[in-house]
């Protein structure tokens, strides 16, 4: 059957509960808030699970993978201190709700995934939205995107067993990796800082349970 995606007042006063719902959980960058008001989540979730869309759970996207949980994905692009015009590289595009998350905050975002068939349907819902600053890539993303580094931002999606260096190495001075790390049930959010004269500063957020980042760089 052919889906319409139609956004209605329905679906904007559930993104208002939704929003005030996150900031209640303690999310405060403004920019980020205003991002989950404004993209139609249930967009980007499998039809039977639509209604449940604005609630804040995670759902299964096909491929054995998820769309992770809006207050996850607004506590990573919390992290990240977005400026407008931010280059960032996405590590697991997914349904792509992140990745429009991003581009809502005003970033130039180049997202990876590793599923062809779900780069495609990202692909597709995204151009439905109709964001231009936006660069999609099949292939394993624990190596990064070398041809356009380095990033001012990299967000990584999928749990990994440690930080990968080359990831690190993309990144601009002052830029941040923002990582869940740890094992395959349980990670801590991670966040590096490219300091000056390639130092590391890095701090330690709360925990999540991600899918795996599956890669040379990740689990094998
Ligand atoms: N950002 C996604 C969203 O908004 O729907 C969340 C996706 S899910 C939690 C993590 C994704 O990372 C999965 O789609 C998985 O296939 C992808 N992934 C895992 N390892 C990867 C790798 N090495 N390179 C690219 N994508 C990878």
């Amino acid at each position: 059957m052919h889906r319409k995606f139609e956004d209605t007042y329905k679906h904007k006063g559930l993104r208002n509960g939704l929003t005030d719902k996150l900031r209640l959980k303690g999310i405060k960058a403004e920019a980020v808030l205003m991002a989950i008001n404004s993209v139609p989540r249930h967009f980007f979730i499998p039809s039977e699970f639509e209604i449940h869309a604005y609630e804040d759970k995670a759902f299964p996207i096909g491929s054995g993978q998820t769309i992770s949980q809006p207050y996850t994905v607004a506590y990573q692009s919390q992290l990240l201190q977005l400026s407008i015009g931010d280059k960032v590289l996405e590590i697991g595009t997914g349904s792509g709700y992140q990745a429009s998350i991003l581009l809502a905050c005003g970033a130039i975002v180049y997202s990876i995934e590793r599923h062809a068939e779900l780069s495609k349907q990202a692909a597709k819902i995204l151009k439905l939205i109709g964001d231009k600053q936006l660069h999609l890539k099949v292939g394993d993303g624990t190596i990064g995107w070398v041809e356009q580094a380095p990033f001012d931002k990299i967000i990584v999606t999928a749990g990994a067993p440690s930080v990968p260096k080359i990831l690190f190495n993309q990144l601009k001075e002052n830029g941040y990796l923002v990582i869940p790390v740890g094992n395959d049930t349980k990670q801590k959010m991670v966040r590096i800082t490219k300091l000056p004269g390639n130092e590391l500063k890095s701090e330690i957020f709360e925990d999540f349970s991600f899918v795996p980042l599956i890669g040379k760089n990740g689990w094998k």
